[in-house]
């Protein structure tokens, strides 16, 4: 159906089968799905590439895997670049990745020119990523923008939690970003300042066709992970506290075996819980061994720890793990989203999450889960025990909690919006997207002023527009006469 020829160029190109979007009526409704299908329909064969840096692990390439199937199924022509690296690049991309999220580290310029720019320049030599719209997900690929070799509306889509980003990283990204036609962000705190470029808020979404996200009895959940049970010696009757992500520092699964430890001694007698730990490593992160080691000496020789790594039949065992778990924990220091938050509540657990980053989009304190943050470890303990403990109170919870995700956070919901973009950047639709985040940009008001081949607003609109900016600028000269 669609033409692959950029398959040829060096690098990855990850192809994808449409699906039937009618399979997704019974998750979000008749009405939603038919306006999905109107926006979709002046774009239709119309290219929207995305880049990111992997294909596996990690939420961008769990939700790209959902994203190309979709829009392609709405006849959209949906690609999938992932840039190659080698592992000095993955090294300095990772530095990125703490030093956005606030977490201090020294980095060289030998590695920002050598690792990470000529890298870039490598993936873009004899590529072009060409799209109508083009959307580049993280910093990892950022600065592809400014080697002349992608094409189209090209957008920055931020996963992470970059309040209190590094001054020293942001100063070096923020002239790439600023060349951007947009950038998307999960929460406004997100946005930083000094971005010259519109601003959209758009939250990820989880696929409720995959096989991680599909309900199962208890039944057959726990014929799903029988296999692993009997690896890890795990006893399913026991109530279990679980925990899933990626090994990394700001997961703060130290910080879950200390809340858990803290729990054991206060627990109902003869309720004897485990505590699950699932982890795997992205193939961009080249810090999960040596977090996974420390999170191991965390949990010590304690028989009631489970440390699970790199599973078989990793899906299914994640859903299946989800949906008999008495509790699930994720209390990260710093978090774009957490679409692991996501996909606990989908399976009708309710959550222990951190004031951090996207997870009180998600949890709200009292009615699907409880708001801790992430090192009051006896809050921690007393929100697992309440869940252990009180079965009534995590069945209310847990449908709840299921609720706000199929309001909020399915797949549909969120290529609505990048749809609506989509419109919005190609010029089919003049209105602002009412998730945008900023007012007039630098660059919008300089087209005001000196005019560009096609503007996005209505004439009158325009002229308001510019009576404002006028009323606004300060000019220092005469009035002409
Ligand atoms: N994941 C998985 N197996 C694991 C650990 C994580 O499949 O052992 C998946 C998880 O289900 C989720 C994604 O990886 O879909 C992690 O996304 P999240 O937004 O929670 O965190 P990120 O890794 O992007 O920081």
């Amino acid at each position: 159906m669609f033409d692959d020829r950029s398959r040829k160029y060096s690098n990855q190109y990850v192809p994808l089968n449409p699906v039937d979007i009618n399979l997704y009526e019974p998750f979000i409704g008749k009405e939603a799905l038919e306006q999905i299908k109107f926006l979709a329909k002046p774009l239709y064969k119309k290219v929207w590439a995305n880049v990111n840096s992997t294909f596996v692990g990690g939420g961008v390439a769990e939700m790209l895997q959902s994203v190309i199937p979709f829009v392609r199924g709405l006849g959209i022509d949906g690609r999938w670049f992932v840039v190659e690296g080698s592992d000095d690049f993955f090294t300095v991309t990772k530095k990125f990745h703490n030093l956005l999220q606030g977490i201090d580290q020294p980095i060289t310029l030998e590695e920002i020119f050598h690792a990470y720019l000529d890298t870039i320049d490598e993936n873009t030599k004899n590529v072009k990523v060409v799209g109508h719209m083009v959307t580049v997900h993280d910093p990892q690929p950022a600065a592809i923008i400014m080697n002349g070799n992608v094409y189209g509306h090209i957008l920055w889509r931020c996963h992470i939690d970059t309040s209190n980003a590094s001054r020293r990283i942001w100063r070096f990204l923020l002239p790439y970003i600023n060349q951007f036609e947009g950038a998307i962000f999960t929460a406004p705190e997100f946005a930083k300042n000094n971005l010259q470029i519109p601003t959209y808020e758009v939250c990820p979404s989880i696929d409720p066709l995959r096989k991680k996200n599909k309900h199962r009895s208890r039944k057959e959940a726990l014929k799903v992970l029988e296999d692993v049970f009997n690896e890890y010696n795990i006893d399913p009757a026991r109530p279990i506290v679980l925990a899933v992500s990626r090994y990394d520092i700001h997961k703060n699964q130290v910080g879950i075996i200390k809340a858990f430890k803290l729990m054991k001694q206060k627990a109902a007698r003869g309720k004897h819980p485990i505590l699950v730990i699932m982890g795997n490593s992205a193939t961009d992160d080249p810090e999960g061994s040596k977090i996974y080691e420390e999170v191991k000496a965390a949990a010590g020789d304690d028989k009631d720890i489970y440390l699970l790594l790199n599973v078989k039949n990793n899906d299914e065992v994640v859903g299946a793990l989800m949906s008999i778990a008495d509790c699930f924990v994720h209390i990260s220091t710093k978090e774009g989203f957490g679409l692991v938050v996501t996909e606990a509540m989908w399976q009708g657990t309710p959550v222990i999450g951190s004031k951090v980053g996207g997870i009180p989009k998600q949890v709200m304190h009292g009615s699907n889960g409880f708001l801790v943050a992430p090192y009051e470890f006896e809050q921690i303990a007393k929100g697992m025990q309440t869940f252990i403990e009180d079965k009534n109170l995590r069945d209310e919870f847990g449908k709840s909690a299921r609720e706000h995700v199929r309001q909020n956070f399915l797949l549909p919901h969120m290529v609505t919006k990048e749809l609506i973009l989509m419109r919005y950047h190609l010029e089919i639709d003049n209105k602002i997207p009412d998730f945008r985040m900023n007012k007039l940009t630098y660059k919008e008001i300089s087209q005001a002023l000196y005019g560009r081949t096609v503007w996005p607003f209505s004439t009158n609109d325009l002229k308001k527009r510019i009576e404002a900016i006028w009323e606004g600028l300060d000019l220092e000269c005469s009035d002409p006469k």
